[in-house]
């Protein structure tokens, strides 16, 4: 499938994008253009463009304003070095967005169509993306069903887009450790529910959870199990834990967490440098005592945004887990990743895709 194009009329100018490169902070600003594909029930998927970045004409009755019938990615493009631009294992965004897809009652998009069209859309407005530590165009690919019926049912016309918003860090730049809340009001997801898919729905219904951890001073908020005892994931980022000995401890994926791309990638480079990785159930009992005598020395929350945030502390009620390690090994973890993502660390692993 090939991409026509319809050129922004008037694109921003150079001296804008500088001024946005300077503080981009995360989701604010968008580039010029936007790339599309229509689907059909009858037709297939069809119409793959790129056009001018701009409002979406939606019928009122549009599935996706009554259903929630939405899913969504998220990926970056980094600056190398050398000039070129790379993005980072767009073919498992592209396996991951089926799979939420089928949860969701969607149409599967060919995994070349979806990497096509990043592709595209990043040659289009490479003058995007933004070069420097912890900077880069962040990637919003997401799909959601536009047909003007209010019957429960498969959608049969969907659109499938993809944004870009050149970014920095999401906690800032630096390394300094995050507070965590537990929430034991609300929880993410349930065992059979969508927890395991990137689908709108999750998120607003988390967003309640993240005031409450706001309330109470901390940036991020921890979902438990639906017992209460096992820990499962932050608002939009995968958990780890390290032990004292190195060993990684992280929750295994039950379909109930997000196959985080991120963690994954953790994974393979933990194992690459000698550490054992366990993925398996972890309550908070076991953080708690593994953190007040000194076994769990570290944590960290992992996923594409944020890259590798470490964890200072966890309050729960009127009880505080403080982390008292050095997060070396959560800093090494995160150079090693940043160092692949950017360019400066060698990528045995083949993950960097070349754009441009
Ligand atoms: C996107 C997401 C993650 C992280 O996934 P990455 O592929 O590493 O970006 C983790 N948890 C949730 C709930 C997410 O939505």
């Amino acid at each position: 499938m090939s991409f026509t194009a319809i050129e922004h009329p008037t694109p921003t100018p150079a001296d804008e994008i500088a001024k946005v490169f300077s503080d981009p902070g995360f989701g604010l600003t968008f580039t010029d253009h936007i790339a599309v594909v229509d689907w059909a029930a009858d037709e297939g998927w069809a119409n793959a463009r790129i056009q001018p970045y701009g409002p979406i004409p939606l019928d009122p009755a549009a599935s996706v304003l009554h259903y929630a019938n939405e899913v969504f990615e998220g990926i970056k493009a980094y600056r190398h070095p050398d000039g070129g631009i790379y993005t980072f294992r767009p073919q498992k965004n592209a396996a991951r967005l089926n799979a939420s897809a089928r949860r969701m009652s969607l149409p599967e998009l060919d995994e070349q169509v979806f990497v096509s069209s990043i592709e595209e859309l990043v040659r289009k407005d490479h003058a995007w993306v933004p070069a420097g530590e912890g900077k880069a165009l962040y990637l919003r690919p997401y799909m959601f069903a536009t047909e003007a019926f209010l019957g429960v049912r498969k959608p049969r016309e969907v659109t499938f887009r993809v944004i870009a918003s050149p970014v920095g860090g999401v906690f800032g730049k630096t390394f300094a450790p995050v507070k965590i809340w537990v929430s034991r009001d609300y929880a993410r997801a349930a065992l059979g529910g969508t927890g395991a898919a990137k689908t709108g729905g999750n998120y607003a219904g988390a967003m309640a959870a993240s005031s409450a951890a706001a309330a109470h001073g901390c940036q991020q908020v921890l979902f438990l199990d639906q017992a209460g005892e096992a820990v499962e994931e932050l608002g939009a980022m995968n958990i780890f834990l390290v032990m004292k000995d190195g060993t990684l401890l992280t929750p295994q994926l039950t379909g109930t967490i997000l196959d985080g791309i991120t963690r994954a990638s953790l994974i393979q480079l933990a194992e690459d440098s000698g550490l054992a990785v366990e993925e398996r159930r972890i309550t908070l009992d076991e953080w708690a005592h593994g953190a007040a005598n000194g076994t769990i020395t570290e944590a960290f929350a992992c996923g594409t945004a944020a890259v590798v945030a470490p964890i200072g502390e966890l309050v729960d009620g009127d009880q505080t887990i403080t982390m008292t390690g050095d997060f070396s090994i959560t800093r090494a973890l995160k150079n090693e990743l940043v160092g692949i993502q950017s360019g400066s660390v060698e990528d045995r692993h083949g993950w960097l895709h070349r754009l441009v």
